[in-house]
C-alpha cells in the first residue's frame, strides 16, 4: 500500500499524541499531548533538550512507535490503527529513514544498497535508476562501493540515496548530521535543502544543531514532551537562544 499526498494536506501530521515509555514506577511520558504538521513540501526540524521527546515524536509519526493516545496521520490518512503489515507496507513505499548512524548494510555496495529497499517495496529496480538517484548525491563514481570504503559523508549521501529511491512523501531524518565533521555535514544539508526546493520532498528532521536546524523551513521545540514553539524561517542565532532557554529552564 502507498499514500500519494494531496495538496494542502500534511504530509505527516499529529493530533493530541500520548506516548509513554516503560512500566510501573518507571514509566515516562516522552509525548503529553502534541499536535502538529509537517507541512508536504517543506522541511521541518524538531529541536528540544535531551530527553524532550525528539526521537519518539518521529517514531510515532513515522508509525515505528505506536501511541497511547491522539492520532497520526500520513498524507491525510489516519494510520494509528493501521495493522503492522499496512505500517510495514507504509514504510517500505510512502516514507524514508535516515539515521545519525547511516544503517548502510556493510556487506553491499552503494548500489545494491539503494536498490534493496525498492526491492523490499516490490517495485521493479532498474539500474539506470539506482545510478542516477547516487548520481544526484555525488556519487555516481562511487557505485561499486562498500561503506567502508566511503566517508562518513559519503556514506550518510548513500543513506539519503537509499531513503530518495522510493520517492517517499516524507523524509525522516533522526540527527543525519550527528556523526559527521562541520563540512561533511554541510555537504548533506545543501542535499536536503535541494531536495526541498527541487523535487518538493517533506523532510522531517531532528537536530541538536542549531546551524542544521537554521537550514530547515521551520522549527519546532519540544519540552518534557511538549510542543513549546515553532520558529518559521529560523536563523542559527534565534534557534540557538531559543534552545538556551529551554535547556537552561524547561516548560
Ligand atoms: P530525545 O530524542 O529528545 O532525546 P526520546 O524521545 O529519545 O528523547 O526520549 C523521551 C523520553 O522517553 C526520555 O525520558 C527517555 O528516557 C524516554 N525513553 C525513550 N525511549 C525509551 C524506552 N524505549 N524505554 C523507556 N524510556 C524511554
Ligand atoms: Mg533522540
Amino acid at each position: 500500500m502507498s499514500i500519494t499526498p494531496m495538496a494542502g494536506v500534511p504530509a505527516s501530521e499529529l493530533r493530541g499524541v500520548i506516548r509513554d515509555h516503560g512500566g510501573g514506577n518507571a514509566r515516562v511520558r516522552a509525548l503529553d499531548g502534541v499536535s502538529m504538521a509537517f507541512p508536504a513540501g517543506s522541511w521541518t526540524a524538531v529541536m528540544g533538550p535531551s530527553g524532550s521527546g525528539k526521537s519518539t515524536l518521529l517514531h510515532c509519526a513515522a508509525g515505528l512507535d505506536r501511541v497511547d493516545g491522539g492520532h497520526v496521520f500520513l498524507a491525510g490518512q489516519d494510520i494509528t490503527w493501521a495493522p503492522d503489515h499496512v505500517l510495514t507496507g507504509l514504510r517500505r513505499r510512502t516514507m524514508g529513514f535516515i539515521f545519525q548512524s547511516f544503517n548502510l548494510i556493510g556487506s553491499l555496495t552503494a548500489e545494491q544498497n539503494v536498490a534493496l529497499p525498492l526491492k523490499l517495496a516490490g517495485l521493479r529496480v532498474s539500474r539506470a535508476d539506482v545510478h542516477a538517484v547516487l548520481a544526484s548525491v555525488g556519487l555516481g563514481d562511487r557505485l561499486r562501493h562498500r561503506p567502508r570504503e566511503l566517508s562518513g559523508g559519503q556514506q550518510q549521501r548513500v543513506a539519503i540515496a537509499r531513503a530518495m529511491a522510493t520517492r517517499p512523501a516524507v523524509l525522516f531524518a533522526d540527527e543525519p548530521t550527528g556523526a559527521l565533521d562541520s563540512a561533511s555535514a554541510r555537504t548533506v544539508l545543501t542535499l536536503l535543502r535541494r531536495m526541498v526546493d527541487q523535487e518538493g520532498q517533506t523532510v522531517a528532521m531532528v537536530t541538536h544543531d542549531p546551524a542544521a536546524a537554521a537550514r530547515a523551513d521551520a522549527v519546532v521545540f519540544l519540552a518534557d514532551g511538549r510542543l513549546v514553539d515553532r520558529l518559521e524561517h529560523p536563523t542559527a542565532r534565534a534557534v540557538a537562544e531559543r534552545l538556551a532557554l529551554l535547556e537552561a529552564a524547561p516548560c
